[in-house]
């Protein structure tokens, strides 16, 4: 992909910026990290203000975004590096950092607008690190390429995709429950069930990505 200017320069800004706040040891995965959003100024923008507003100077690469939620453009993410894990609010125009993540979410206006009732709420859908999904470069930009599972427009998903649309019944394929009862089983338990499902899908046919899929909250 074309890089413009900007993001060069912006690219550019971020390796300084690295080299400044991250101890040596950790510098060559921070920049390795920083290539795979070269092209994303979404990315881009995140990693600027994390290095910038390291809390607490801390010293450590920012190793991996995630999303925990997402509506009307507005974004929550958690950014982690390998100690410490911190929330991150952040549209097209500007971030907020709202602390760590150890100490919960507690401001009532952010937890409502992603409409949470409290922070307890909030605790029991992400109970732990691994509840978000993690931020793909240029999802933001790039809707031909599918959000969870990054095949593109055309392509099937990733069996498991949170995408994926159940040819049975238009839900969402790994939430209804079309996948137990074509089986007529209880829960899948083995690679041999997956694989019995996906003969199952594919006689069906299979819905391939496509940029209507695209959701605008992915909680799963
Ligand atoms: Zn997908
Ligand atoms: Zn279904």
């Amino acid at each position: 992909m074309l890089k413009s200017k900007a993001l060069q320069e912006q690219v550019k800004e971020i390796e300084l910026l690295i080299r400044y706040a991250v101890e040596e040891g950790e510098q060559a995965i921070a920049l390795e990290f920083l290539q795979t959003f070269q092209s994303d100024p979404f990315g881009l923008d995140v990693l600027r203000e994390f290095y910038r507003t390291l809390p607490e100077a801390r010293e450590e690469a920012l190793l991996k975004i995630s999303v925990l939620e997402q509506k009307e453009q507005v974004y929550l993410l958690l950014l982690s590096t390998s100690n410490h894990h911190y929330f991150y609010l952040a549209n097209n125009e500007e971030g907020l950092f709202l602390g760590d993540w150890e100490k919960g979410l507690s401001n009532s206006q952010i937890l409502s607008f992603f409409d949470y009732q409290d922070e307890e709420a909030f605790a029991k859908r992400h109970p732990t690190l691994e509840a978000g999904r993690e931020y793909i470069a240029q999802e933001r930009i790039d809707e031909d390429i599918c959000p969870s599972c990054g095949v593109e427009v055309g392509s099937l998903h990733t069996l498991g995709c949170p995408v994926e649309v159940c040819p049975w019944c238009d839900g969402q394929l790994n939430h209804c429950n079309c996948r137990f009862e074509q089986l007529g089983v209880e829960e899948l338990t083995d690679e041999k069930m997956l694989e019995q499902l996906e003969e199952r899908l594919d006689s069906k046919g299979r819905i391939p990505y496509a940029r209507e899929q695209r959701p605008s909250f992915l909680s799963e």
